[in-house]
Protein backbone atom coordinates (compact mmCIF):
# COMPACT_ATOMS: atom_id res chain seq x y z
CA UNK A 1 0.00 0.00 0.00
CA UNK A 2 2.69 2.65 1.10
CA UNK A 3 4.73 1.10 -2.23
CA UNK A 4 1.95 2.34 -4.14
CA UNK A 5 1.81 5.73 -2.57
CA UNK A 6 4.95 6.11 -3.43
CA UNK A 7 4.65 5.49 -6.31
CA UNK A 8 1.86 7.39 -7.15
CA UNK A 9 3.84 10.57 -5.74
CA UNK A 10 6.45 9.68 -8.14
CA UNK A 11 4.18 9.87 -11.01
CA UNK A 12 2.88 13.11 -10.07
CA UNK A 13 5.90 14.48 -9.57
CA UNK A 14 7.34 13.42 -12.71
CA UNK A 15 3.99 14.81 -15.07
CA UNK A 16 4.51 18.28 -13.04
CA UNK A 17 8.52 18.28 -14.06
CA UNK A 18 6.78 17.30 -17.77
CA UNK A 19 4.63 20.36 -17.56
CA UNK A 20 7.18 22.85 -16.31
CA UNK A 21 9.76 21.57 -19.39
CA UNK A 22 6.63 21.90 -21.70
CA UNK A 23 5.74 25.37 -20.24
CA UNK A 24 8.94 26.49 -22.13
CA UNK A 25 9.24 28.81 -24.75
CA UNK A 26 11.15 30.48 -27.55
CA UNK A 27 10.67 33.80 -29.01
CA UNK A 28 12.07 34.10 -32.60
CA UNK A 29 12.79 37.81 -33.62
CA UNK A 30 12.59 37.72 -37.12
CA UNK A 31 13.81 40.95 -38.00
CA UNK A 32 17.23 39.35 -37.07
CA UNK A 33 16.93 36.17 -39.43
CA UNK A 34 17.70 36.87 -43.05
CA UNK A 35 15.14 35.21 -45.51
CA UNK A 36 17.19 33.17 -47.00
CA UNK A 37 19.05 31.42 -44.48
CA UNK A 38 17.88 27.82 -42.91
CA UNK A 39 16.75 29.06 -39.82
CA UNK A 40 14.23 31.11 -41.38
CA UNK A 41 13.51 28.26 -43.51
CA UNK A 42 13.20 25.84 -40.59
CA UNK A 43 10.56 28.13 -38.91
CA UNK A 44 8.70 28.53 -42.00
CA UNK A 45 8.57 24.86 -42.42
CA UNK A 46 6.91 24.50 -39.01
CA UNK A 47 4.55 27.62 -39.17
CA UNK A 48 3.07 25.62 -42.29
CA UNK A 49 3.04 22.22 -40.40
CA UNK A 50 1.23 23.92 -37.43
CA UNK A 51 -1.60 25.38 -40.38
CA UNK A 52 -1.88 22.32 -41.96
CA UNK A 53 -2.51 20.43 -38.97
CA UNK A 54 -4.93 23.42 -37.68
CA UNK A 55 -6.85 22.60 -41.30
CA UNK A 56 -6.71 18.64 -40.50
CA UNK A 57 -8.59 18.83 -36.83
CA UNK A 58 -12.48 17.92 -37.16
CA UNK A 59 -14.92 21.49 -36.77
CA UNK A 60 -17.39 19.50 -33.83
CA UNK A 61 -17.45 16.04 -31.74
CA UNK A 62 -19.66 13.98 -33.55
CA UNK A 63 -22.52 14.28 -31.66
CA UNK A 64 -25.22 11.63 -29.69
CA UNK A 65 -26.61 8.88 -31.32
CA UNK A 66 -30.55 9.15 -31.49
CA UNK A 67 -33.51 6.39 -31.82
CA UNK A 68 -36.88 7.85 -33.83
CA UNK A 69 -39.56 7.01 -32.56
CA UNK A 70 -42.50 9.32 -34.18
CA UNK A 71 -42.70 12.33 -36.42
CA UNK A 72 -44.80 14.83 -34.52
CA UNK A 73 -44.28 17.65 -37.64
CA UNK A 74 -41.98 18.79 -40.62
CA UNK A 75 -38.77 17.90 -39.22
CA UNK A 76 -39.56 17.35 -35.80
CA UNK A 77 -39.56 13.70 -33.98
CA UNK A 78 -39.97 12.02 -30.62
CA UNK A 79 -36.42 10.30 -30.12
CA UNK A 80 -34.29 8.07 -27.68
CA UNK A 81 -31.19 9.79 -26.90
CA UNK A 82 -28.47 6.77 -26.39
CA UNK A 83 -25.03 7.87 -24.78
CA UNK A 84 -23.63 4.35 -23.92
CA UNK A 85 -26.07 2.74 -21.43
CA UNK A 86 -27.89 5.59 -20.42
CA UNK A 87 -31.38 6.41 -22.51
CA UNK A 88 -33.31 9.87 -22.40
CA UNK A 89 -36.92 10.28 -24.53
CA UNK A 90 -36.93 13.45 -25.98
CA UNK A 91 -37.68 15.19 -28.84
CA UNK A 92 -35.33 16.73 -31.97
CA UNK A 93 -35.36 18.99 -34.33
CA UNK A 94 -33.59 18.38 -37.70
CA UNK A 95 -35.27 20.90 -40.23
CA UNK A 96 -35.75 19.69 -43.28
CA UNK A 97 -35.28 15.90 -42.82
CA UNK A 98 -37.52 13.32 -42.91
CA UNK A 99 -37.04 10.49 -40.98
CA UNK A 100 -38.18 6.82 -40.64
CA UNK A 101 -39.61 5.24 -37.34
CA UNK A 102 -36.85 3.08 -35.30
CA UNK A 103 -33.89 4.36 -37.66
CA UNK A 104 -31.17 5.91 -35.88
CA UNK A 105 -29.11 9.46 -36.73
CA UNK A 106 -25.86 10.48 -35.02
CA UNK A 107 -25.83 14.27 -35.35
CA UNK A 108 -24.05 17.19 -33.38
CA UNK A 109 -26.58 18.81 -31.14
CA UNK A 110 -27.52 21.76 -28.80
CA UNK A 111 -30.66 22.15 -26.18
CA UNK A 112 -33.45 23.67 -26.96
CA UNK A 113 -35.97 24.11 -24.26
CA UNK A 114 -38.24 21.72 -23.53
CA UNK A 115 -41.37 19.97 -25.64
CA UNK A 116 -44.43 18.60 -24.14
CA UNK A 117 -46.66 15.93 -25.60
CA UNK A 118 -49.77 13.91 -25.07
CA UNK A 119 -48.52 10.20 -24.05
CA UNK A 120 -50.34 7.08 -24.73
CA UNK A 121 -52.60 7.40 -21.52
CA UNK A 122 -53.53 11.40 -22.00
CA UNK A 123 -51.17 13.30 -19.76
CA UNK A 124 -48.59 15.21 -21.03
CA UNK A 125 -45.34 14.04 -21.09
CA UNK A 126 -42.42 17.32 -21.01
CA UNK A 127 -39.12 16.31 -22.27
CA UNK A 128 -35.80 18.14 -23.39
CA UNK A 129 -35.62 19.20 -27.02
CA UNK A 130 -32.27 18.88 -28.84
CA UNK A 131 -31.74 20.83 -32.06
CA UNK A 132 -29.53 19.80 -34.88
CA UNK A 133 -26.49 21.99 -35.31
CA UNK A 134 -25.10 22.26 -38.75
CA UNK A 135 -22.06 22.28 -39.28
CA UNK A 136 -20.49 25.39 -41.03
CA UNK A 137 -17.54 24.40 -43.71
CA UNK A 138 -14.40 25.27 -41.43
CA UNK A 139 -12.37 27.51 -43.04
CA UNK A 140 -8.99 26.45 -44.80
CA UNK A 141 -6.07 28.88 -43.63
CA UNK A 142 -3.79 29.04 -46.57
CA UNK A 143 0.05 28.02 -46.06
CA UNK A 144 2.64 31.01 -46.10
CA UNK A 145 5.14 31.91 -47.99
CA UNK A 146 8.43 33.81 -46.81
CA UNK A 147 7.12 36.79 -48.24
CA UNK A 148 3.44 36.42 -46.66
CA UNK A 149 4.73 35.77 -43.26
CA UNK A 150 6.71 39.00 -43.11
CA UNK A 151 4.16 41.34 -44.41
CA UNK A 152 1.90 39.82 -41.68
CA UNK A 153 4.67 40.39 -38.92
CA UNK A 154 5.80 43.35 -40.05
CA UNK A 155 1.81 44.12 -39.67
CA UNK A 156 2.48 44.33 -36.22
CA UNK A 157 0.76 40.70 -36.08
CA UNK A 158 2.67 37.55 -33.99
CA UNK A 159 2.54 34.01 -35.02
CA UNK A 160 2.49 30.77 -32.51
CA UNK A 161 3.41 26.84 -32.72
CA UNK A 162 4.28 24.19 -31.03
CA UNK A 163 7.92 22.69 -32.03
CA UNK A 164 8.35 19.10 -30.99
CA UNK A 165 12.00 18.79 -29.38
CA UNK A 166 13.90 15.23 -28.24
CA UNK A 167 15.03 16.14 -24.63
CA UNK A 168 16.68 14.44 -22.30
CA UNK A 169 14.76 12.93 -19.80
CA UNK A 170 15.87 14.47 -16.49
CA UNK A 171 13.80 12.20 -14.12
CA UNK A 172 16.05 9.34 -15.42
CA UNK A 173 19.20 11.64 -16.56
CA UNK A 174 18.55 10.20 -19.81
CA UNK A 175 19.18 6.46 -18.62
CA UNK A 176 15.57 5.35 -18.43
CA UNK A 177 15.92 3.20 -15.37
CA UNK A 178 13.70 4.12 -12.41
CA UNK A 179 14.17 3.38 -9.03
CA UNK A 180 12.96 -0.15 -8.37
CA UNK A 181 14.97 -3.19 -9.78
CA UNK A 182 14.79 -3.74 -13.76
CA UNK A 183 12.21 -0.70 -13.33
CA UNK A 184 11.39 1.50 -15.94
CA UNK A 185 11.69 5.26 -15.52
CA UNK A 186 7.78 6.22 -14.83
CA UNK A 187 7.97 9.42 -16.98
CA UNK A 188 9.87 8.20 -20.27
CA UNK A 189 9.19 4.37 -19.93
CA UNK A 190 12.75 3.55 -20.61
CA UNK A 191 13.45 5.94 -23.50
CA UNK A 192 15.91 8.07 -21.66
CA UNK A 193 14.29 11.09 -23.71
CA UNK A 194 11.30 12.71 -24.39
CA UNK A 195 9.30 14.47 -27.35
CA UNK A 196 8.94 18.25 -25.50
CA UNK A 197 6.90 20.51 -27.69
CA UNK A 198 7.91 23.76 -27.19
CA UNK A 199 5.88 27.43 -27.38
CA UNK A 200 7.33 29.26 -30.30
CA UNK A 201 6.27 32.67 -30.68
CA UNK A 202 7.35 34.53 -34.27
CA UNK A 203 7.47 37.98 -33.86
CA UNK A 204 8.69 40.79 -36.21
ZN1 LIG B 1 13.25 9.00 -17.91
Amino acid sequence: MRRCIQRSMKKTLALLFALAVSAQAITYKMRDIPKDSPKFAKILAEMNRHIRQQNASPPLPGGWTFKILQTVGPGKYIAVREVGAERETCALEMPGTVMVDDSRVQVPVEENGIYSYPSVTGANKTVRCYKRIVQEQKAQTPEMTADDLIAKLKSGKSCSFYAPKLTRCQVCSGTGKGTEKNGKCPLCAGKGELNMPIFCRVEW
